[in-house]
């Protein structure tokens, strides 16, 4: 069988590589750095199974194309599924395998590393003292201890998250569609979402984003938001309204966001874009932003992770060699 990887840099090649080996998959496997599109879908033509990441498109025309040239399985590096169209993949009868998990802990600790970043300055400090500039002015933060930290959506990232803050002895709010056993055995409180947008000083965004949540960060609940609210985003990036964030930056309603996803992102994030002009002028905006962090959908970037994606990927492989059964199939 071939298999066709789309948006595969080297560090991919390599886990996905050494865990064919490991586990004794002898399928060819082929790695595309392209992003998978309309354009660029023909690069599969004859292999069965496809696998794409976060900012791959998975469209109806796209799936029909791959259909066309022989591609009968999806598989998604990622947990979240937003960019293939369930609908049409399910009329192709073409099964969608995901990563349910692979590392929470990796997402839950960037986003407390960019909360601590956010608040006590490190990228500006960092930047001083390699110039041997220690004045300290600029870089006073606020104490973690005794705030309110809100969650949207405690999955398992955002329970794991919560958990982190209740170690630094926040208070730990959050709202979700349903409850988690574990987020309550954590310490973390349930309230309404209107709770956690008006009474957090940060608020941690880990929902999914679906037509309900699109947009769910917009004018009006910034307007409800705590003055100099911190606001950080490891989800996915059409949860927040980017024109509404900027605004609410510019007149001092938001204290400081960081940000590892973008709505725009698809063609941004994973590329050198260095000694360009970028087009994508709210993009551009946000790093004018000294309270700004962008870091470019690293959150899930570790050791464990990759190796787990790998792992996982190879055991969907067999599941789609053997029929089934698909215990990581993504249904609607
Ligand atoms: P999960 O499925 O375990 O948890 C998601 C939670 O959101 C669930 O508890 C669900 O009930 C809740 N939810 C659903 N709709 C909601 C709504 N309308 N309001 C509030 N909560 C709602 O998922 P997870 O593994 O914790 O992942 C969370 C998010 O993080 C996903 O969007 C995923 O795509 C993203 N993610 C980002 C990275 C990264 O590198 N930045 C890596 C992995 C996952």
């Amino acid at each position: 069988m071939k298999i066709a990887f789309f948006s595969a840099h080297a560090y991919d090649t390599e886990s996905m590589d050494a865990m064919a080996k490991q586990e004794g998959i002898e399928h060819e496997l082929h790695f595309f750095a392209h992003r998978l599109t309309l354009g660029t879908a023909q690069l599969a033509t004859g292999c069965e199974i496809v696998v794409i990441f976060v900012n791959d498109t998975a469209n109806a025309a796209v799936l029909r194309k791959l259909h066309s040239v022989g591609v009968r399985s999806i598989l998604l590096r990622c947990a979240g599924f937003d960019m293939v169209d369930l609908d049409v993949a399910k009329e192709l009868e073409m099964p969608v395998l995901r990563v349910p998990a692979y590392s929470p802990y990796a997402v839950a600790e960037h986003a407390a590393g960019l909360m601590m970043t956010l608040n006590r300055k490190y990228h500006r400090a960092y930047n001083r003292t390699r110039e041997f500039n220690f004045n300290l002015q600029g870089l006073l933060g606020f104490d973690i201890h005794g705030k309110t930290v809100g969650i949207v959506g405690t999955g398992k990232i955002g329970a794991l998250f919560g958990k982190i803050c209740v170690g630094f002895g926040c208070n730990v709010i959050a709202y979700d569609v349903f409850q988690n056993a574990e987020a309550l055995s954590y310490g973390i409180k349930y309230v309404s979402l209107e709770e956690v947008i008006s009474q957090s000083d940060i608020i941690s965004l880990h929902c999914p984003l679906f037509p309900t949540t699109h947009h769910l960060i917009n004018n009006d609940s910034i307007g409800k938001m705590k003055k100099g609210v911190m606001l950080i985003n490891t989800s996915r990036g059409g949860l927040i309204n980017t024109k509404a964030l900027i605004r609410g930056l510019k007149n001092g309603q938001i204290g400081s966001v960081a940000l590892d996803v973008f709505e725009g992102e698809n063609g941004i994030f994973y590329e050198d874009h260095s000694g360009e002009i970028m087009a994508d002028e709210t993009f551009t905006k946000l790093f004018t932003f000294p309270n700004v962090i962008v870091t470019g959908h690293q959150a899930y970037f570790t050791q464990e992770a990759l190796a787990n994606i790998a792992k996982t990927t190879m055991d969907n492989i067999r599941a789609i060699e053997s029929n089934g059964p698909y215990v990581n199939e993504v249904k609607k």
